[in-house]
């Protein structure tokens, strides 16, 4: 099932993909509310009948008709795993460490997977990360690692958007990856009976066409399980909350010179299973 939050001339609403159109789920769950996280709370309930309700219907809407929405527009969190991918960690010239090392990128910073991403005025050095997203499905503590697949509501394509300067002056990243835009998640949740092992995902982020980082899921040190494992040891992880679970090799900043994303560029995210994201590159607007 793919889960799709968009816009149309009646407002904001929760949709299931089928082929290349969308239902509108408040047709059938009136109460339903326009954010995902309401979606969350009640899937036990109709998980089981969205089957059928899919197959029986015809899509109300074409998706080229409609606006995408990140998934989950305002999550509770969004965490972010650096140095997670061999080849990665080789290019940045660090070594691999020995413990999972995590950010927050800002909640503001939660952009459409189709939207304009921003340049800032404050800096010429943005640079893209494509990314496998995790969107937890149940407020959960101390999950073991073999018990995660059961806290995971489904999969997106993110796009770990970096400035450069402002996060590697620091010691700590957090300005840097907290940038308005910077995180663009979509194009829709897809649940994990679609995905099966989610570490069998072709991954690709490609500028203006033109491929820049193409890899696999296979090559995260940590695991997604893992991950979930060893988050929820320190913090409860609860519905909607997003995890970026690490860019392969191929960033612009690792190049020589550093090829830095400019004003018209279009970063596009692939993943294979889920779908692709792409967002212009637009500088900020006073
Ligand atoms: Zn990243």
């Amino acid at each position: 099932m793919k889960l799709v939050r968009y816009a149309d001339k009646s407002g904001n609403r929760l949709g299931v993909v089928k082929n290349d159109g969308v239902l509108d789920l408040h047709k059938h769950w009136p109460a339903l509310s326009d954010d995902m996280l309401g979606l969350i709370q009640m899937w036990p309930d109709i998980a089981s009948a969205l089957p059928k309700l899919v197959a029986d219907s015809a899509p109300d809407a074409a998706l080229a008709d409609v606006r995408l929405l990140a998934p989950v527009g305002r999550p509770g969190k969004v965490l972010a795993i650096g140095l997670n991918c061999a080849d990665h960690i080789k290019e940045t010239g660090q070594k691999t460490p020995p413990h999972q090392i995590w950010f927050t990128k800002a909640v503001t910073s939660v952009n459409a997977p189709f939207d304009p991403i921003e340049l800032p005025m404050a800096s010429e050095q943005v640079d893209y990360e494509a990314e496998l997203v995790v969107i937890i499905g149940k407020r959960c503590k101390h999950v073991a690692k073999e018990r995660a697949p059961e806290v995971v509501f489904g999969y997106c394509a993110g796009n770990d958007v970096s400035v450069r300067d402002w996060q590697l002056r620091t010691s700590q990243w957090v300005l840097g990856k907290s940038f308005d835009t910077h995180a663009p998640i979509g194009p829709w949740i897809v649940t994990p009976d679609e995905i099966g092992d989610p570490h069998t995902l072709d991954i690709r982020c490609l500028v203006n066409g033109e491929p820049r980082q193409s890899s696999n899921t296979r090559h995260l040190i940590f695991n997604v399980f893992d991950q979930i494992a060893h988050l929820s040891n320190a913090m409860t992880l609860e519905p909607g909350d997003v995890l970026f679970t690490g860019t392969p090799g191929g960033v612009g900043l690792a190049m020589n010179p550093p090829r830095w994303l400019k004003a018209g560029d279009r970063v596009r995210v692939e993943i294979e299973r889920i779908g692709a994201i792409e967002g212009l590159m637009r500088p900020e607007a006073l």
